[in-house]
């Protein structure tokens, strides 16, 4: 057993209450060691019913809180992740295999910061004047100069339905601007690692928010979310995973026309340019390549590149692969720690093989790294055309393909041939030119020369990548309902 992290044993929240699971509890798992770090709550479709019933009796008081009330607490509980950061980060650790690095710069903190920047943003008012409009007379009504405010409304009960890559951070992304904007919300972590969002649930409790405004439910399979979809409670879903999944919760949401934000898979292409330059590019996919062993939406994973440039890309990237030591995520030295599950490994060498047997080229990595436990996939390079499966599917691992193509035109129709639309890249020394070919992809978010994101802009996908945006100020306005008010 490895050294005790975290606060268990856990229970879920609901309605004030810290209740086991109601079907008991299952463990979880350290991809890096395979030992069991805690067990979680199994719910039953009862727990999730009190959460859902709860969050609707709680919604009203608390949407009638002054918005600097309720930022006051959201604040208070920002203070506390950051004073508990030195537990979080090892629990983390534990439960998503992730590197120091990644835990203790990207996880923690920035759940941390995003509960402070709802804070702030839910103080400022979310209602949008409009300017006096002259109206003609109709049968209806006399004409006259009619003014107008669009009111945003909170939703109502926000179900937040998250993916195992960043547990507290992707919650956090929901959990506060649904908040900050007046809603109540019931948490469904993935099944993997709901550990530190079940810490985050207690601390949100333990400073004061409201009984029943905040509540979790966890359990090993998708009954839970599933169920917390149905329910008659639930005014809308906000997703973070899978664009399968995604599908499956849409279909089942339209029953009820639940509002939805649907954050989903993503296959990010990276145009590289006759006239790119070659170590930003090398830099760019790199970076992102080994980054929480491949486990980001936004990643750059199919590298299209212009055919004169193919083989400095091929070669840098080969190089790069020697940079980029695999294993023990508490080593300092490690870039690439273990995948998730050993589920998720298999299926991730299970598309290498397809990839391979449908003609890809493995020019670095491919074979599982020699390493006694944890869940490991060494960093690998896949030549392929764009119609193999490892260029159309996620592998959600470190494992990029490289596509060759030889004029712009071809460069930006290989990019859009893609089920996915979440984050693209385009590297040229000409960025005039690079920002025209960027109009043109098929994609919610564009980088020019880099893989830095900014925070403030919208975030989310074209096409099977999802549907709405948050980020910034416009994740606060993604947990509201436009409400318009008129008179004359
Ligand atoms: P997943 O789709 O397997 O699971 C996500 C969540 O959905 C989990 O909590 C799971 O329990 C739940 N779930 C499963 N079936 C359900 C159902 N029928 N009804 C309701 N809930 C259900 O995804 P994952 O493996 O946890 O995460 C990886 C995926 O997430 C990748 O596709 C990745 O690209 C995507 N992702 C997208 C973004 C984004 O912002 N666009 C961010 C992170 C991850």
């Amino acid at each position: 057993m490895t050294q005790k992290v975290g606060t268990g044993p856990y229970r879920q929240l609901i309605g004030g209450e810290f209740v086991d699971g109601g079907k008991g509890s299952y463990a979880i798992v350290n991809p890096a060691t395979e030992e069991v770090v805690a067990e979680a709550p199994e719910a039953s479709v009862d727990d999730v019913e009190a959460a859902a019933a709860a969050a609707k009796a709680a919604q009203p008081g608390w949407a009638a809180l002054k918005p600097e009330k309720r930022a006051e607490l959201l604040k208070k509980v920002s203070d506390r992740i950051f004073a508990e950061m030195a537990d979080f980060v090892p629990l983390i650790i534990s439960e998503t295999g992730a590197t120091l690095n990644v835990g203790s710069r990207m996880q923690a903190p920035a759940c941390a910061s995003r509960f402070a920047y709802y804070a702030e943003a839910g103080r400022q008012p979310l209602d949008l004047p409009l300017a006096p409009s002259p109206m003609a007379e109709t049968p209806l009504a006399p004409g006259g100069l009619i003014s107008s405010v669009v009111n945003r409304a909170p939703v109502g009960v926000v179900a937040a339905i998250t993916s195992y890559n960043f547990p507290i951070t992707n919650m956090a992304g929901k959990l506060a601007p649904a908040l900050a904007a007046g809603n109540a919300v019931v948490v469904k972590p993935a099944p993997q690692d709901p550990l530190s969002c079940l810490e985050v649930l207690r601390i949100c409790h333990e400073v004061g928010i409201p009984e029943g405004v905040v509540n979790i439910v966890t359990g090993s399979g998708a009954e839970a979310g599933q169920a917390l979809v149905a329910s008659p409670n639930v005014d809308m879903v906000s997703f973070t995973g899978s664009s399968g999944v995604g599908v499956a919760i849409q279909t089942e949401a339209a029953k009820t026309m639940k509002r939805t934000l649907m954050e989903l898979g993503g296959k990010g292409a990276c145009l590289v340019l006759a006239d790119a330059e070659i170590p930003k590019v090398i830099t760019g996919l790199a970076s992102v390549w080994g980054f929480h062993s491949g486990q980001i939406c936004t990643a750059p994973t199919r590298a299209i590149v212009h055919r004169s440039r193919y083989d400095e890309v091929v070669a840098g990237l080969t190089a790069a692969a020697g940079r980029m030591p695999v294993g023990d995520p508490l080593d300092k030295t490690t870039v690439v720690g273990p995948i998730i599950t050993d589920t998720h490994r298999a299926r991730v060498e299970a598309m290498l093989e397809r990839s391979v047997a449908e003609g890809a080229e493995v020019l670095v990595g491919g074979e599982r790294p020699d390493i006694d436990k944890g869940f490991y996939v060494a960093p690998t390079l896949l030549a392929v055309d764009n119609a193999n499966h490892g260029a159309r599917e996620e592998f959600f691992a470190p494992v990029i393909v490289v596509i060759p193509f030889d004029d712009d035109e071809e460069g930006i129709a290989i990019a859009n041939d893609s089920p996915y639309g979440l984050y693209d890249y385009v590297y040229s020394a000409d960025v005039n030119k690079a920002y025209q070919v960027a109009k043109r992809l098929e994609a919610g978010n564009v980088g020019l020369n880099t893989a830095q994101r900014n925070m403030e802009a919208p975030f989310g996908g074209f096409k099977m990548s999802g549907i709405g945006r948050d980020g910034g100020i416009f994740g606060l306005h993604a947990y509201t309902e436009m409400q318009t008010i008129v008179w004359t």
